[in-house]
């Protein structure tokens, strides 16, 4: 096999965001899971055989066979935007029952904040979101947490400095609240050009995340792809299903 840890068998990064009942209404539906979903979605990818990793994993045992799994078994990464707390509430139980690991992106100078994260939506309700004991809690149960940089900002819009200064201190204050090395970076609006992945890997990390769909394999470590999940609605359990066995080719029920 290939040494490029992301050459090296299929990988696929899917993207969440909250892990709970969606608000009556509510605009940003799109950005929930349901935890009876996640559990079934979860559960799929134990049945196909999935050895479900972090982005830190690919970087320090880039090798398939390490910890007992089959060469070329389909991979996946489970990565959660903003950390909001419903994270450590509903998804956290449920990533340990399965024993699966999971990379979170907290919003480094929102740690045990409430605040609006997306400040343009039609919701503009404060949420509250993951604290560094909680984050230190999933830190030491084999979670990777990345950064979603200092500020949930588009970074293609800031000015050279600023841009150095979101990527380098996100990611230094997050080693300093957790301990151990940070090595990724999730673009806040998947909003990435040329210049922001040079300002990442300037800031030291190893990966960054984008929105933009697809299986990671054909592009560089600063730009990986990642595929959205939903599913509050009836049809996201299909959609589901179609992406592992398009893209992991797990035939899951
Ligand atoms: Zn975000």
């Amino acid at each position: 096999m290939s040494g490029d840890p992301l050459a090296n068998g299929r990988l696929l990064v899917l993207t969440y965001h909250r892990v709970a009942e969606p608000p009556p209404g509510s605009p940003l539906r799109g950005l929930y899971v349901t935890p009876a979903q996640f559990a079934w979605q979860l559960a799929q990818l134990a049945r196909g055989g999935a050895r479900v990793l972090t982005l830190r994993d690919l970087a320090t045992e880039p090798d398939d066979a390490a910890g007992g799994h089959r060469p070329g078994a389909p991979r996946v990464v489970l990565t959660f935007d903003d950390g909001t707390v419903d994270i450590f509430q509903h998804a956290y139980p449920l990533l340990r029952w399965f024993g699966f690991p999971a990379v979170i992106f907290p919003v480094v100078d929102d740690i045990g904040k409430s605040r609006v994260v997306w400040a343009h939506s039609a919701d503009p309700s404060p949420v509250d979101l993951l604290s560094a004991g909680q984050l230190a809690a999933m830190a030491e149960d084999g979670f990777e947490i990345g950064a979603h940089m200092l500020h949930h900002v588009p970074a293609t819009s800031l000015p050279r400095q600023v841009l150095l200064e979101e990527m380098s201190d996100a990611r230094r204050r997050l080693a300093a609240l957790l301990g151990g090395e940070v090595f990724s970076v999730a673009y806040p609006y998947g909003d990435y050009d040329e210049r922001v992945v040079r300002a990442a890997a300037a800031a030291g990390f190893r990966y960054g995340v984008t929105t933009d769909p697809g299986m990671v394999q054909d592009r560089g470590p600063l730009q990986l792809r990642r595929m959205a999940v939903k599913g509050t609605r009836w049809y996201h359990r299909l959609q589901y299903l179609a992406l592992l066995r398009r893209h992991l080719r797990i035939a899951a029920s």
